[in-house]
């Protein structure tokens, strides 16, 4: 027997009964599709470039960056929508990296999804009982329809939907409780793991607490883990337990929530946090506001040494000659980590700094070869 054949059959485990996911060093690169006759594209997008990563059971974990940072890219690496190019996911203390789509089912049982747009992920045609039945379907969990429909009425119920509303359909229900609706679904099969993927950016703001709240609710009485995935620090400080900031396919902060908040190391994460809204109008005025020069860089030509340097305010040479591993950086605690040479101290003015670097000597890599 092949060794992926073995592994197809008798996935790896790996131990450590705190840790549900493991991510190591996982790349995934899509090709770019050329438009030529003639010419075949070798060029990638570096959509995630080596994360290394950790979800503890029971936590909420919330990752955060700028649309297109590869965040979600990571979020269907981690569910295996997508295959990685290369490095290592363990789950539940299983190897899943390159399990097969059969050996897979028994991990998609135990990991959901909520999608960010509550309008397009319910099919406007069915009805919502067979919409949250889908994964019980799918998976052959319940004896029979009977079964099946208390099953979802009992996850109706668990998100304040009224059970009796079964066979209405998507159009009938607001934003939010099409988001409750989404939310469901997930619960539907009691998975280990929901990955959350921007589940209130398409809702009012006053909806979005409500759905914030009942995830919470959720996680307390169900044990759930999640992976919060959102633009905006403002959502993602009042649900995670710890956060992480991706940059152009790369995690450049990670820590205990307070710390991402209250002693940010990273230039961007800093940048991130002083575009959140403050409620106090006199605390917002008096606040540093870091606006951040230039467009986020081609995921296909990433820079060199640190991918943040062509934007960032503290950018020196040795930005461009290295790449900085993400360490803990001053006196922070192991569990505190940064990918910058030049962290930002506490009460530091990075409004007020400036980069020794031109323009100039801003650099990306070379853009991929076109070959014949
Ligand atoms: Fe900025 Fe340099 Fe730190 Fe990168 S390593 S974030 S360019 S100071």
């Amino acid at each position: 027997m092949s060794a992926h054949a073995m592994q197809a059959t008798t996935p790896a485990r790996t131990d450590d009964p705190d840790v549900l996911v493991r991510v190591e060093n996982v790349v995934k690169y899509f090709p770019v599709q050329s438009t030529s006759l003639f010419r075949t594209s070798r060029e990638k997008v570096h959509a995630v470039d080596g994360v290394d990563l950790e979800i503890r059971r029971g936590e909420t974990l919330g990752l955060v960056g700028e649309t297109g940072c590869g965040k979600s890219t990571l979020a269907r690496c981690i569910t295996r929508l997508y295959d990685i190019t290369s490095g290592r996911i363990t789950f539940n203390g299983t190897d899943i990296s390159n399990l097969s789509r059969r050996a897979m089912r028994p991990y998609r049982r135990d990991v959901q999804m909520i999608f960010q747009d509550p309008y397009g992920s319910l099919n406007p045609r069915r009805r919502v009982g067979s919409i949250i039945a889908d994964p019980l379907v799918i998976h052959g969990v319940g004896d029979s329809r009977l079964e099946r429909k208390r099953i979802v009425q009992e996850s109706m119920e668990l998100v304040g939907l009224n059970p009796e509303h079964y066979n209405r359909f998507p159009a009938e229900f607001s934003g939010g409780q099409r988001q409750r609706i989404g939310v469901a679904r997930a619960l539907a099969l009691r998975p280990k793991l929901i990955v959350c993927d921007e589940p209130v950016s398409a809702l009012d703001v006053s909806i979005q607490a409500q759905i914030v709240n009942l995830l919470a609710d959720l996680q307390s009485e169900l044990g759930l883990t999640y992976l919060f995935i959102a633009h905006d620090l403002s959502v993602v400080r009042h649900v995670s337990d710890r956060v992480a900031v991706m940059y152009l396919g790369k995690v450049v902060e990670i820590a205990d929530s307070g710390d991402v908040y209250n002693h940010a190391r990273h230039p961007y994460s800093r940048a991130l946090l002083s575009a959140v809204p403050l409620p106090d109008p006199n605390v917002a005025k008096q606040r540093e506001r870091i606006i951040l020069v230039g467009d986020v860089p081609s995921p296909i030509d990433p820079p060199v040494g640190c991918r943040f340097h062509p934007r960032c305010p503290k950018a020196a040479q040795r930005c461009v000659d290295e790449e900085p591993p993400l360490e803990p950086r001053l006196d922070d605690p192991p569990s505190h980590a940064a990918a910058c040479h030049f962290p930002v101290a506490d009460g530091e003015d990075l409004a007020a700094a400036r980069p020794t670097l031109s323009a100039d000597e801003r650099i990306v890599a070379e853009p991929g070869a076109l070959s014949s």
